[in-house]
């Protein structure tokens, strides 16, 4: 096979852009530092969707430079690690099944890759809640592994096999990232491990 299974998009799509200022993201949510001086950082959005107007409402978002993303998950139990490793392993048919089919269909729009859970296959529509990364390389959109979603259908199964220890290592990432904001309180949602 000869199918690419990397592609760079000609610049950040809209989609990724901050949603209150509607610019590319300018600063790592973590350590402040320039996104500039890194050739790659990766964002995640989190959505709420609403099903009776049938829309989704943006939670939260945040960037994050390479070297947080690096060591941000680091100090983490094994046994979580494992758990994590064991979860992603038991749905890699249907992430590699899908990332193949729209590599090979050069399906390099960011719709093609956000309609679904990229674990588990349920739509976003059909998602309660449901998170978007994508990684940024030198000021375009990497299509390889990610653009991923991940729907709270999944989300949920993470949370039950990981120790109440690392759940609340992921809580204490999040409040710092967002800074104690209120509105995310009720989230069942952290940053995704094991993503980016
Ligand atoms: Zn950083």
């Amino acid at each position: 096979m000869d199918n690419p299974k990397k592609f760079l998009s000609d610049d950040i799509p809209a989609f990724f852009y901050k949603f209150d200022t509607e610019v590319p993201f300018t600063n790592c949510s973590l350590c402040d530092g320039k996104l500039s001086d890194y050739s790659k950082y990766a964002i995640e959005k989190v959505f709420k969707q609403n099903k009776i107007l049938n829309t989704s409402e943006i939670v939260y978002e945040y960037a994050i430079c390479w070297d947080c993303a690096q060591t941000s998950g680091s100090d983490i139990s094994e046994d979580s690690k494992i758990a994590i490793m064991s979860l992603f392993v038991e749905h890699k048919n249907f992430i590699s099944m899908r990332t193949d089919y729209l590599h090979a269909n050069k399906m390099y729009n960011i719709e093609s890759w956000i309609e679904r859970c990229s674990l588990t296959g349920k739509e976003v529509r059909l998602c309660n809640e449901y998170a978007i990364s994508a990684i940024i390389e030198n000021d375009k959109l990497l299509y390889e592994h990610s653009p991923m979603v991940v729907s709270d259908e999944f989300m949920e199964k993470l949370q039950s096999v990981l120790s109440k220890e690392t759940k609340d290592k992921f809580d204490g990432l999040r409040d710092k990232i967002l800074d104690g904001s209120p509105s995310v309180e009720d989230l069942i949602f952290s940053p995704t491990p094991g993503v980016l």
